[in-house]
């Protein structure tokens, strides 16, 4: 049990926008609430940002730049340590905040703290090692050096899904390689990224470096950013439908991107699989987070043998999930993050119905307060079914049927989303085949978890452009130049 108390945690956040290292009302005083998922009860109020108060963010970034990238690296990384460390000193009470505000259980939010405190640990580390190049003309009359430099001012926008580590994954990277930002936080969840600000400014972030709006409306607040020409880069977490819309802003000042969207991820079953460990996987795969994950298992196609057996073990570890509120002990299903998402998850379940599909557990909402839906098991859900293209968002695990390999593949393959697939599989070599087949940025093979700070996450198709954490996730926020030198 956590020793922190609700309103305790909440009332500690500083509430307004974070300017050139201080904390500032917003423009006219306006504030928008921020509301617990599981009460519908409104926690707080935060800072409502106008344009305007967006310019002053760029501003300031912009303002702090040159400095900021002459910065020595060491020290950028020791910046970014620090903040691991507080982190994962004050992990409860964080974990308690998120809660609060996304709904997720607390085990799951403690986890989230350590994973988001991993970016930090990670990108502390490969701050010191952003390297060069020296080569000699292949006529051997010059000499080419290549020098890795920040990109510049960065704007970020994050999804209310992973509160925390959605802006560690991209402000570790961006303060590691010398890059100064603006970020804005998903509206419903604001307060975990206030906190971290204060944590980064407390472990030595100059001024300017990281900037936080808050805002109640995101598009008029961003976009004028987008267009200014100061920024050089987008790194955004989010939908497909707005990752699309951000990209055609980008276009106008030819904004470098990074694009994590949505998913619609495949879950294989073949016979061969250990069935133990494919149903344990499905349940990480699929309950992660309430279902609420770009990376959630969104379909499952199980091999005609093994079928009925998957099911049947899925159904009775779904339907014996504890659902409640987050802060409640043992709860492992908390609620969904609002009425639509509620509307939709019904709503695609009723039309898989419809379809033929059956309800082997769950099917429903929880009555009484907050934004609950019970853990559901499909089957016989057909290809038709909106579920296998649309994201889902939701405890739900819709399971169809397959008989060949290349049937299996061919409908995993069937989506405009590219981000995560999971097989499992206990032959070898079928395993490299299907892997190599799946058009997928990322794959648990016999896992159901692929998130790693130290391996590269992203999608490909209309998942997403580019990389982030691993070796490569400090690129998204370098330049390559290169000098051409006479001998
Ligand atoms: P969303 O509606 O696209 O919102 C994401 C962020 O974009 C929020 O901060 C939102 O602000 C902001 N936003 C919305 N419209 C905007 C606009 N016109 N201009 C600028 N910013 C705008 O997505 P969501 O519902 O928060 O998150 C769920 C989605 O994120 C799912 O599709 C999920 O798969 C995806 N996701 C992907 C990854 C990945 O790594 N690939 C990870 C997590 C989530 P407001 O909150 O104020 O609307």
């Amino acid at each position: 049990m956590s020793t922190v108390s609700e309103s305790g945690v909440v009332s500690a956040v500083n509430k307004e926008l974070f300017i050139g290292g201080k904390w500032t009302a917003a423009s006219g005083g306006r504030t928008f609430p921020v509301q617990d998922p599981a009460t519908g009860e409104v926690l707080c109020e935060v800072a409502d940002a106008s344009p305007e108060d967006g310019i002053a963010a760029l501003d300031a970034a912009v303002a702090a730049q040159a400095d900021w990238a002459a910065h020595p690296p060491r020290e950028r990384g020791e910046i970014l340590r620090r903040a691991y460390d507080a982190l994962m000193a004050r992990q409860d009470e964080l974990a308690l905040l998120m809660t609060l505000e996304m709904g997720k259980p607390l085990a799951e939010a403690r986890g989230e703290i350590a994973y988001a405190a991993e970016f930090f640990r990670w990108f502390a580390e490969e701050a010191v090692r952003i390297d060069g190049g020296y080569a000699t003309a292949p006529n051997g009359s010059g000499r080419f050096l290549i020098a890795k430099q920040p990109v510049g001012p960065s704007l970020l926008i994050t999804p209310w899904n992973f509160p925390m580590a959605m802006g560690t994954r991209k402000i570790g990277p961006a303060v590691a390689a010398g890059c100064t930002m603006v970020i804005k936080p998903a509206a419903q969840t604001p307060l975990s990224m206030l906190a971290l600000a204060q944590i980064l400014a407390d472990a030595g972030l100059p001024e300017g470096v990281l900037n936080v709006v808050t805002t109640s409306s995101a598009g008029s607040v961003m976009e004028p950013l987008i267009r200014d020409g100061r920024a050089r880069k987008l790194s955004f977490t989010g939908s497909t439908a707005v990752g699309r819309k951000l990209l055609e802003q980008c276009a106008d000042k030819v904004l470098r991107t990074s694009m994590e969207l949505g998913g619609n991820a495949p879950f294989l079953v073949f016979d061969d699989a250990d069935l133990d460990a494919a149903v344990e996987g499905a349940m990480q795969a699929k309950m992660r987070n309430i279902g609420e994950a770009c990376t959630a298992a969104n379909r499952f196609y199980v091999q005609r043998g093994i079928a009925d057996e998957f099911a049947r073990r899925l159904t009775e570890r779904m339907a014996a999930l504890p659902i409640g509120r987050g802060t409640e002990d043992g709860v492992v299903v908390g609620p969904l993050i609002d009425e639509a998402a509620i509307e939709k998850v019904s709503e695609l379940v009723s039309d898989a119905a419809g379809r033929g599909a059956k309800v082997l557990t769950g099917g429903a909402t929880v009555d009484g307060p907050g934004h609950f839906y019970q853990p559901t098991v499909l089957t016989d859900v057909p290809q038709s079914a909106r579920m296998t293209s649309e994201e889902i968002f939701g405890p739900v695990a819709p399971i169809s049927v397959f008989d060949t390999e290349d049937e299996a593949i061919a409908k995993a393959n069937d989506t405009e989303y590219g981000l995560v697939s999971y097989v499992f599989t206990s032959d070898l070599k079928r395993s490299l085949r299907v892997c190599e087949r799946l058009e997928t940025g990322m794959v648990g093979l016999n896992q159901g978890i692929v998130s790693n700070p130290a391996a590269p996450f992203g999608g490909v198709k209309q998942s997403g452009l580019g990389r982030e954490g691993g070796t490569v996730g400090i690129d998204e926020f370098l330049e390559t130049k290169y000098i051409a030198v006479s001998l």
